[in-house]
């Protein structure tokens, strides 16, 4: 049976949402509803329910149902009709909840309304009637009433119904409330751009571009990309895995982030990093906004078709631990540039400079020594997601070191097998799998990794990935990537002189330590994370006047340096750090052998 959903922008300037959900034939004895506590691709608990107002319900005659809460995201209706008084009812019942839902989240993962635009993920938005997890779903998206917003259009992934024009409001439809919640709207009066993979049509929604937003050039860029991963997944057909994609785009002053989708993605960017018009080189922030957006089409292989056993199905009540991010954030990370690179949208030396810097927010940092890749995934929903001042000397990232040891696979698997085998087979592997099973797939088990390595490529890489995930190790990249014709170099820090000299973060314009790293010169002498550092051997500090003040200090000699600790004042002699920490300069070997040089074409073309 169908759930049928409503959702109208009632009152832009109160950031509202008014929704409708109707089932038919409802448990009469007491139907429940539900809001997710999170929404895939986000790991963190983020209580949807906490913007949900004023819920009612009706009876299929219009009249009113006792409604309540019975646990944070949970509502359960008393006994309807009938069955309120112990009778068995002539024929099904329907019964409506109606319910506000307040939307000023300017992220991808929730919802947002106001005066210049709409944003919702339904699973912000539309409860669930717990039960009807499989039935089918049609959603009425209304237009706002306020007439400013008479242009409005829509942007979604949401199959239009019979009657309803493809980006007007109207009657859209889910196969069921997986789908639906996998689905984001985007409305108002954003730029439309189309291109197609392999007669694939892909449709680009950017909200906030401003006035000089080069869309061809944004168009074609992001269909080499889009075209690069179909090509790695499906060197044959060259066949994304769906029959339309939406990049739903909002840009604003500042902000970054994306989140995947099975068939579109919702992204926030810098304004700044879109393409405008006469724009000749592409700047660092387009370049991070392709492999932003590269990265979130990546996910729709990998991640929301191939899944960890773990997410079959996704529990929305609660946490869903896997050990396996490093797997799917990991791997995704680093095909995101490798695909930028590979078709040429990135140089191969700005490819290694973004490598460079990976390898040094993840090597820099303590955090790798005490938590394990398996565990940073596990913990995830307390950890990574809800970092604070000692994240860095307690959690690794399994984005970053994920990435790296996708690196380090993909180059041992080529190595071991003189470039005949890869990562890519190991992608394809999953792939065909996934394919394969069909309805029966069940996901890959936490434990498994290693086989399908083995299996897919010949190579058994089962002690390297047990040292490098479940154990601590670093993949020793200065050694793997000469073989390829990249030159590993002692590079100058990118960072500010108060890194190498203190060992910490500071936030210059007031003096205060945002991060004390652990073993640092400062934590030795006893500073802390919170600590306001107001005088050097003397002379004030804040005002950006810090690294100025540490320039003239000799490494390895002591520093007199005097903070605030909450409001008292304190003393510290710190022994200013005599080794600058490690960095790296990758460059591209000039002058490889004919074996290296093949190796390293394989790996990042050229
Ligand atoms: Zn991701």
């Amino acid at each position: 049976m169908t759930t049928h959903y409503a959702i109208r922008p009632v009152d832009l300037g109160r950031n509202t949402f008014h929704v409708t959900v109707r089932i038919d034939d409802p448990d009469l004895h007491e139907q429940r509803f539900l809001l997710p506590a999170w929404i895939p691709g986000s790991y963190m608990i983020r209580d949807f329910a906490r913007s949900v107002l004023r819920v009612h319900a009706r009876d299929g005659r219009g009249r009113p149902v006792p409604i309540e809460k019975i646990d944070k995201h949970t509502w359960r209706c008393a006994p309807i009709g009938a069955a309120a008084r112990r009778r068995v009812p002539a024929k099904p019942a329907s019964l409506t909840l109606a319910y506000e839902v307040y939307a000023h989240d300017l992220s991808v993962r929730a919802a947002h309304l106001d005066t210049t635009h709409g944003f919702f993920n339904g699973s912000s938005v539309f409860l669930l009637p717990v039960g009807r997890e499989r039935d089918p779903c049609e959603i009425e998206i209304l237009a706002p009433e306020d007439p400013a917003a008479r242009d409005w259009h829509l942007a979604t992934a949401l199959e239009p119904c019979a009657g309803t024009a493809r980006g007007g409001f109207g009657r859209y439809r889910a196969k069921d409330y997986d789908e639906l919640i996998d689905a984001p709207v985007e409305m108002g009066r954003f730029v439309s751009l189309r291109f197609d993979v392999q007669g694939v049509p892909h449709d680009v929604a950017v909200t906030g571009a401003g006035p000089h937003l080069d869309p061809k050039r944004l168009a074609s860029d992001l269909a080499q990309v889009c075209a690069a991963h179909a090509r790695m997944f499906e060197p044959r057909s060259r066949m994304p895995p769906f029959a339309r994609y939406t990049f739903l785009t909002l840009a604003v002053d500042d902000g970054y982030g994306g989140l995947e989708h099975r068939a579109s993605t919702a992204l926030l960017c810098r304004r700044d990093d879109l393409p405008h018009v006469g724009m000749q080189a592409s700047t660092e922030g387009y370049r991070r906004f392709l492999g932003l957006a590269s990265h979130e089409y990546f996910h729709s292989w990998h991640v929301k078709r191939i899944r960890p056993a773990a997410f079959i199905p996704y529990d929305l009540t609660r946490e869903n631990h896997t050990t396996l991010l490093w797997v799917f954030e990991g791997f995704t990370s680093y095909y995101d540039d490798l695909a930028l690179v590979r078709c040429g949208l990135l140089r191969r030396e700005q490819y290694l400079d973004t490598l460079t810097r990976t390898m040094a927010s993840v090597l820099q940092h303590g955090g790798r020594r005490k938590q394990s890749l398996a565990e940073s995934s596990f913990d995830a929903w307390i950890k990574y997601y809800k970092p604070d001042e000692n994240t860095p000397n307690a959690v690794v990232s399994y984005y970053q070191k994920g990435a790296l040891v996708a690196l380090a696979l993909d180059l041992s698997i080529r190595r071991e097998t003189a470039g005949r085998r890869s990562l890519d087979d190991v992608m394809r592997h999953l792939w065909r799998r996934y394919k394969q099973a069909g309805a029966d797939y069940a996901g890959v088990a936490e434990d498994e990794i290693a086989d399908v390595v083995l299996e897919a490529t010949g190579v058994d890489a089962g002690p390297w990935i047990a040292a490098w995930t479940r154990e601590t190790d670093d993949p020793d990249l200065s050694a793997l990537l000469p073989k390829f014709g990249v030159r590993v170099d002692a590079g100058p820090t990118p960072d500010p002189l108060h890194f190498a000299r203190l060992g910490c973060r500071v936030d210059l314009a007031d003096g205060r330590i945002r991060v004390a790293f652990d073993g640092g010169p400062a934590q030795r002498a006893g500073l802390s994370a919170g600590d306001q550092i107001v005088a050097v051997d003397g002379l004030r500090a804040g005002h950006n006047r810090l690294d100025a003040l540490l320039a003239r200090i000799p490494p390895g000699t002591n520093a007199e340096i005097l903070a605030f600790r909450r409001d008292e004042l304190l003393r510290f002699t710190v022994r200013t750090g005599a080794q600058p920490p490690v960095s790296w300069k990758l460059s591209l070997d000039p002058r490889p052998t004919l074996p290296v040089r093949r190796l390293r074409r394989g790996w990042i073309g050229g």
